[in-house]
C-alpha cells in the first residue's frame, strides 16, 4: 500500500490567556533557536547529534521541555544543513544573501515550531487540542475545521504538527499520511477535462463545472478590490490583503469541490482523467479589460493539482496531454482551423459542420488525445516491462 503526505491546516481559537501562552512559547523556542544558531556559527558544529550534546543542557535549563528542546535543535540543524541561502524566508529574519551568509541564521520570533504527540494532543469530539507551552500544559484550546478536514485528521494524522502564527492568527498544520488506492491499470476510457475562464471545467461528457454564482462572486470581489485600491491608505491595503486571503480560500474550496466530483465520476465509471498541459491559461485567452480584472486572480492551475492528487488517492489514472489546437480541431473529421471557432463559446467545423459549445469540443479532443497516448503506453515494446510503463504513467510524462 502506498501513501501520500498531505498537510491539513486548522485554525486555533485561543482565549486571550491561551494566546499569551502560545505566543510566549513560540518566542521562547525561537529565542532558544537563535542562541543555538550562534553556537553553531561559532563552533561549526551543525550535525544534529553532536549539536545536541553541545546545547541540550542549556535549553533545558532555560525552561524548555525535553521534546521542545530536541525540536529546536533539529530546526537549527536543518536550517544549516539545507544550506543557508536556501533557508525558508518564512523562518528566517532578513533578506538577501549577504545577510544570510555573513551571520548566524536568525529565526523570526514567530517562526513555526513543530510539536509531536507528546507535546500536543487532539480531542476530536470537543474540537480542542491540549498543547505544551512555557506556561505549562494548556488544555481546551478550540480549533475550527471543516468536516472534511476533521475526517482526514481523525483517520490519517501522523507525526508532527507545526504551530504557526500568521497575521495575529494561530494555526496548526498537521501532517496526514493518506493511503492511495491501487492504480486502475485498465481504464475503460477517459474523461477529458477542458479548463476555461467562464466554465472552470468542462468534461468530455458535456458536463460543466462552474460553481453556482461564481461569476457573480468574482465580479463583486473585483469591484470591492477596485474601490479599496483607489483609496490607497494603509488600512485599505490591509483590507485588501484580507480580501485576497478570503478570495483564495473561496477559490480553493470551489476547486476542491469540482476536482472531487470529477474524480468520483471517473472512479465510479472505471475511467481515467486527462487534462491539457496548460500553464499560463491567462496568456492564452484573449479577454476584454473588465474580464481581465475580474479573472486575473483565479488560481487556474490549482484545479489540476487537486485533480492529480485526488486521482492518485482514488487509484484513477491521470494523464496530461499536449494542448496544441485542442480548441480548433474538429473531433469528427480532424479539420484544424481557427475559423472553426467563429466565437469564443462556439465551435463550428468548416468542413463537416459539427457544431457545439467550444469547451465541450475541446474536452472531447483532450479525451481523444488521452486514448491515443494510452494506446502508445500500452503498445508492446521490446524491453522494459509493465513496471516501466507504470512509472511513466505516474510521472504524468506521456507525450500525446
Ligand atoms: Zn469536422
Amino acid at each position: 500500500m502506498f501513501s501520500m503526505k498531505l498537510m491539513v491546516q486548522v485554525k486555533l481559537l485561543p482565549s486571550p490567556q491561551q494566546e499569551e501562552a502560545l505566543a510566549a512559547t513560540l518566542h521562547a523556542c525561537n529565542e532558544a533557536a537563535n542562541r543555538v544558531s550562534v553556537r553553531v556559527f561559532e563552533t561549526g558544529v551543525h550535525a544534529r547529534v553532536p549539536l545536541q550534546k553541545l546545547v541540550y543542557a542549556d535549553l533545558k535549563a532555560a525552561g524548555l521541555a525535553a521534546q521542545a528542546s530536541l525540536h529546536v535543535i533539529r530546526k537549527v540543524a536543518d536550517a544549516y544543513t539545507v544550506g543557508r541561502s536556501q533557508v525558508s524566508k518564512r523562518l528566517v529574519r532578513g533578506r538577501g544573501r549577504q545577510r544570510a551568509e555573513g551571520k548566524p541564521v536568525e529565526f523570526r520570533p514567530d517562526a513555526a515550531q513543530p510539536f509531536d504527540d507528546r507535546c500536543l494532543s487532539w480531542w476530536w469530539e470537543d474540537r480542542q487540542v491540549s498543547i505544551w507551552t512555557v506556561r505549562g500544559r494548556v488544555r481546551g484550546v478550540p480549533f475550527a475545521a471543516t468536516s472534511e478536514q476533521l475526517d482526514m485528521l481523525v483517520r490519517y494524522r501522523k507525526g508532527e504538527s507545526d504551530l504557526v502564527c500568521r497575521a495575529g492568527k494561530w494555526f496548526l498544520v498537521a501532517t496526514c499520511e493518506v493511503p492511495e488506492a491501487a492504480l486502475n491499470a485498465e481504464p475503460m476510457d477517459w474523461i477529458g477535462v477542458d479548463r476555461g475562464i467562464v466554465n472552470l471545467a468542462t468534461t468530455s461528457d458535456g458536463r460543466n463545472h462552474q460553481g453556482a454564482g461564481l461569476t457573480r462572486y468574482r465580479r463583486r470581489m473585483a469591484r470591492v478590490r477596485a474601490e479599496v485600491q483607489s483609496k490607497g491608505t494603509r488600512s485599505a491595503r490591509r483590507k485588501l490583503r484580507r480580501r485576497a486571503r478570503k478570495e483564495a480560500r473561496h477559490a480553493s474550496c470551489v476547486n476542491h469541490r469540482i476536482a472531487k466530483e470529477i474524480v468520483a465520476d471517473a472512479q465510479r465509471t472505471g475511467r481515467g482523467i486527462a487534462v491539457e498541459d496548460l500553464r499560463g491559461i491567462r496568456e492564452r485567452v484573449r479577454l476584454r479589460r473588465h474580464q481581465r480584472a475580474m479573472l486575473s486572480r483565479w488560481p487556474y492551475h490549482q484545479i489540476v493539482d487537486y485533480l492529480a492528487y485526488k486521482a492518485r488517492r482514488a487509484g484513477v489514472p491521470f494523464l496530461v496531454v499536449d494542448p496544441a489546437y485542442t480548441s480548433q480541431t474538429c473531433p469528427r473529421c480532424g479539420h484544424v482551423s481557427r475559423r472553426n471557432r467563429p466565437r469564443r463559446d462556439d465551435f463550428r467545423c468548416q468542413v463537416c459542420g459539427l457544431a457545439g459549445p467550444s469547451d465541450h469540443v475541446a474536452a472531447v479532443n483532450v479525451r481523444q488525445r488521452a486514448r491515443v497516448a494510452w494506446a502508445l503506453v500500452n503498445a508492446p515494446i521490446a524491453d522494459g516491462g509493465p513496471e516501466v510503463r507504470f512509472a511513466e504513467l505516474q510521472a504524468h510524462n506521456i507525450p500525446s
